[in-house]
């Protein structure tokens, strides 16, 4: 988003910029379980890239890049169409794994792209017009926390208190976190009326069915699922150096490893000096390494090398105006917590928003 804030510097260098998206506006996900429980309306989490794109008189192209290939420096599109490149960067994050989807599934939502969570939305209020209904969220992390909470928030805001919410959390809930935070995950859990199920992993999800490891079936109404990311596969598929999860593997500079033409950021890179988790803490914090570096490979002068944060905040948002704080060891929440998650969710959004 930074490089695309700043267009018009690659043009003043006499540079020719495209900009490949599947869609003309790009969802914020960190405000994405925030739109479901309506918090949110879907203008204000949404940043209008063709728009911007188009204002600083690049090129815009709304498409999907399928291949990319590094020996002739092309990327091809979904279209069809062959783009040529000197100088490639790559953001096109992560998506949720569908293996345990049946092809033919209906009322199944992954949580990205966020889009589908509008989609969701109004589906969920649909099914409440017909009365008590029960939903569930696939997954054991915090989007499961999120999107489980943000759908009670939708459902008791339609005024029904007798629906279900279940999380299907696999074998434990919050399991990459302390102890601690995972009382407090569970104590408002509790409060909300959200039920854990921890039994096994669920091994098959269909139109209102999700099958467990041990064979048990439940028969949600509706299914969100916020099974861990993986990056995109177009790396692997263009055969490019990848890291074990997929993700385009780059040095320190955020630049691939063997083609240094080409860089990335965000959920789709595997960083090789260390493992990075798949928060917007970094995506974020890579902006400002990611526009030096390609202007650099452009232009010409040093690379910025990308030092990653140890400790990050996380605030997770309960979807009852309230949230939960963690930083190390420290666990808080109330109130406080949300007003800050808010603030700082809507800062990022208008620094982009004011482009518009
Ligand atoms: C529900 C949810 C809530 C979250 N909340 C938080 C939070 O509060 N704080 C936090 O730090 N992190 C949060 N995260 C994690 C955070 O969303 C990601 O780390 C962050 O979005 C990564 O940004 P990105 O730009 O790499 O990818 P994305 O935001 O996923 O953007 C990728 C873009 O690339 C486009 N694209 C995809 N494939 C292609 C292709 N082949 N060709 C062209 N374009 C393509 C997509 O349409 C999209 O616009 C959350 C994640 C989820 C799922």
């Amino acid at each position: 988003m930074v490089t695309l804030a700043n267009l018009e510097r690659f043009g003043e260098i006499g540079c020719e910029v495209t900009v490949v998206q599947p869609g003309p506006i790009h969802y914020y996900s960190g405000m994405g379980p925030g739109m479901l429980s309506k918090m949110y309306s879907p203008r204000e989490i949404s940043f209008a890239t063709r728009d911007i794109v188009e204002r600083k008189h690049s090129v815009f192209l709304q498409d999907k890049a399928e291949l990319i290939d590094p020996v002739s420096k092309t990327v091809k599109l979904q279209s069809g169409k062959v783009l040529e490149y000197n100088v490639l960067s790559c953001n096109v994050g992560s998506f949720v794994p569908d293996k345990i989807v049946a092809p033919q599934g209906e009322d199944i939502f992954p949580v990205k792209p966020i889009a589908k969570l509008l989609e969701a939305r109004e589906r969920i209020q649909e099914l409440l017009k017909q009365g008590d209904c029960s939903f569930a969220v696939v997954g054991g992390g915090p989007a499961a926390l999120e999107i489980a909470a943000n759908v009670r928030r939708l459902v008791k805001d339609q005024g029904n208190d007798a629906t279900e919410v279940a999380i299907f959390a696999g074998r434990g809930f919050m399991s990459a976190f302390s102890r601690r935070l995972r009382k407090k995950v569970s104590g408002h859990l509790q409060k909300l009326g959200i039920r854990v199920i921890e039994q096994g992993y669920v091994t098959q999800v269909d139109t209102r069915k999700i099958v467990l490891e041990d064979g048990s079936l439940w028969e949600p109404d509706l299914s969100l699922l916020a099974l861990g990311v993986r990056p995109s596969s177009l790396f692997e598929e263009s055969e490019l150096p990848t890291g074990p999860d997929g993700g385009l593997l780059v040095n320190k500079y955020l630049q691939s490893v063997e083609y240094p033409e080409i860089f990335g950021g965000g959920d789709c890179i595997c960083f090789q000096p260390k493992t990075l988790d798949k928060v917007g803490v970094y995506a974020v914090r890579q902006n400002s390494v990611l526009l030096n570096n390609l202007m650099s490979a452009v232009h010409g002068g040093e690379l910025q090398s990308f030092q990653p944060q140890g400790k990050y905040m996380l605030i997770f948002n309960t979807g009852d105006g309230k949230g939960i704080f963690a930083r190390g060891s420290l666990v808080l929440d109330g109130k406080w917590a949300f007003k800050l998650k808010d603030r700082v969710d809507r800062k990022f959004m208008q620094r982009f928003k004011a482009l518009e």
